[in-house]
């Protein structure tokens, strides 16, 4: 098994009747989302954290 860096995080979101949307692919590959209201989440698919996507995750 790998350990992980931190405390395993599954859902982040706690907000009700909000389903969690889908990470947007175009955010994970090397060219990047340019969408200025993207309806994904801008997630990585990696390590399921935001502010980079899995192109660029060190995970
Ligand atoms: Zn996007
Ligand atoms: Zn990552």
């Amino acid at each position: 098994m790998i350990a992980p860096c931190g405390p395993p995080k599954k859902e982040a979101g706690k907000r009700k009747g909000e389903a969690q949307r889908e990470a947007c692919h175009k955010y994970n590959s090397a060219a990047g989302c340019n969408r200025e209201k993207c309806k994904f989440d801008h997630r990585c698919t990696k390590c399921g954290e935001k502010g980079h996507g899995a192109s660029s995750c060190s995970n």
